[in-house]
């Protein structure tokens, strides 16, 4: 499967250059002053950015660099967390930086066209004004592009009202590793002609094609949002509420912290601590509706009942969206995290609501009788089974990366969770992959890689 590597060559420069012109290609310092990761700097090790602003013009890189056998990784924003960007120095980048207009909103069908290079938030500002919502929402939507959501099938903060990005795709046009361009722009909500070609794109990360344009779904954006911060005093209290808060048909997200994560952004003097930090579990529910008075009363009943069954050790409630907003900065505080643990494994991984808390304790465990020194945080989107776990095992934590993975992975396993619930395998998890799906399925997924790139030469390291 996998081709030979290739050189970076003069001739190579030349070809892409024909293609993009000189303003599409990034090379020398441009190429080294880029990070592939959010969080560390990870430049690429291969010199060469090539920046196509149209379909056609992704098509005509592709299939020069098949020609050639070059391989190549597709970059978005660069806020993917599990190593799919990086680029090693046999590895050309496409970037669709370039590629970022929003062609048409639809306000009847509710739906936009956007190309790849679009930022989340980009398409989010643009179909306010239609008094509509994409609502794909997380910390790095500055940022994250329509194109790398999509190959990552990014969930975020809201999942559990609205789904991942699948079940927000309407079409999308992707281009093979050949160069051929796959239109699959459809903006009917029922089409079952045949296979659903875009699924296939959907979560692929990069190793299928590479998305050049969507079509996405859109929602009303809700008049109304209410938000709290509970402090909860066991985790049966937690499952107790996340039941009762399943059944408002306005909730929009529910966020648990446990103490681990809360004390650490709680006591770091970034203002982030509207309850004290002395309780084991907290968490934060939001509900999105229309109708802002029925709403709220909704939830003010809601939290009542929740306090009455002594679910609620106490509570902040936000009283405007300024404190809403605040609310959420105790959740996103990933900036907080580096810099208080400085080094730390992140684990993004789905376990059924109710093995959560033994899963977490099982994990500490398995850490605690391995490592000398352990700090772990825990939070994530247990409406949808999404736990985040930070690692941190003392000054060489990232060169005992895997070690720490090897631990936790199998208590995912035995606990019948799954290796990654958003972020995707990228780079750093496709060691783990084989243990954390089927034969059966490993074995399709590897004949649909083969069937459309049979040299791999898209994404080569990421996923298998
Ligand atoms: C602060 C922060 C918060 C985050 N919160 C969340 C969260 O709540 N939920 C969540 O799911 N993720 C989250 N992420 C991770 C990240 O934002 C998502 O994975 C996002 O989808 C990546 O988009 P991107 O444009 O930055 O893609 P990139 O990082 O550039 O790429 C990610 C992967 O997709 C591939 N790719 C990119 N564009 C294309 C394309 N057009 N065609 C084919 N392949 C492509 C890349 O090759 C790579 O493998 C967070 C990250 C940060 C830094």
């Amino acid at each position: 499967m996998a081709a030979a590597a290739r050189p970076v060559t003069d001739d190579l420069v030349a070809g892409l250059r024909g293609i993009v012109g000189q303003r599409g290609l990034l090379l020398g310092a441009d190429v080294a002053t880029r990070s592939c990761d959010p969080f560390r700097d990870v430049p690429p090790e291969g010199g060469v950015i090539v920046r196509p602003a149209s379909t056609g013009e992704v098509s005509r890189v592709l299939a020069f660099c098949h020609a050639r056998g070059q391989r190549v990784v597709t970059h978005g924003g660069r806020t993917g967390v599990a190593g799919g960007a990086y680029a090693g120095l046999d590895e050309i980048i496409l970037s669709l930086e370039r590629f970022a207009q929003i062609e048409e909103i639809d306000a009847i069908g509710m739906s936009v066209v956007v190309q790849a290079g679009a930022t989340l938030e980009a398409v989010q500002d643009a179909v306010a004004a239609d008094g509509l919502l994409y609502p794909i929402d997380l910390g790095a939507k500055g940022s994250a592009t329509i194109g790398g959501t999509i190959a990552t099938n990014a969930g975020g903060n809201r999942v559990v009202r609205w789904g991942m990005t699948r079940a927000n795709v309407l079409g999308l046009e992707a281009v093979l590793a050949d160069g051929t361009i796959v239109s699959a722009m459809n903006r009917l909500v029922k089409n079952n002609s045949g296979y659903d070609v875009k699924q296939l794109f959907i979560g692929s990360e990069g190793t299928l094609g590479v998305v050049t344009r969507a079509v996405l779904k859109l929602v009303p954006a809700p008049s109304s949002q209410s938000a709290a911060l509970l402090a909860l005093p066991d985790f049966a209290s937690v499952l107790d509420l996340l039941g009762r808060a399943r059944r408002l048909a306005t909730l929009s997200a529910f966020e648990v912290m446990w103490s681990d994560y809360y004390r650490l952004v709680a006591t770091s003097g970034t203002g982030r601590d509207p309850l004290p930090p002395a309780h084991p579990y907290y968490v934060l529910v939001e509900v999105m509706g229309h109708a802002e008075e029925v709403d709220r009363v909704q939830f003010d009943a809601f939290l009542g009942e929740a306090h009455d069954a002594g679910l609620i050790a106490d509570a902040v409630v936000a009283g405007s969206g300024q404190q809403i907003a605040e609310l959420w900065r105790v959740r996103e505080a990933s900036e907080v995290l580096v810099r208080t643990l400085g080094s730390f494994v992140s684990f993004d991984v789905s376990i059924e609501e109710r093995a959560a808390e033994s899963f977490v304790e099982a994990a500490r465990a398995a850490l605690t009788s391995r490592f000398e020194t352990v700090r772990t945080v825990t939070f994530g989107h247990l409406g949808d089974n999404n736990l985040h776990v930070g690692v941190h095992v003392g000054p060489d934590t990232f060169t005992r990366e895997t070690e720490v993975e090897r631990c936790v992975y199998a208590v995912v396993k035995e606990h019948g969770g799954a290796l990654s619930a958003e972020h995707g395998v990228g780079r750093f998890k496709r060691e783990f992959l084989p243990e954390h799906v089927s034969p059966g399925a490993l074995d399709v997924m590897r004949r649909v890689r083969s069937a459309l790139d049979p040299s791999a030469l898209l994404n080569h390291e990421v996923l298998f």
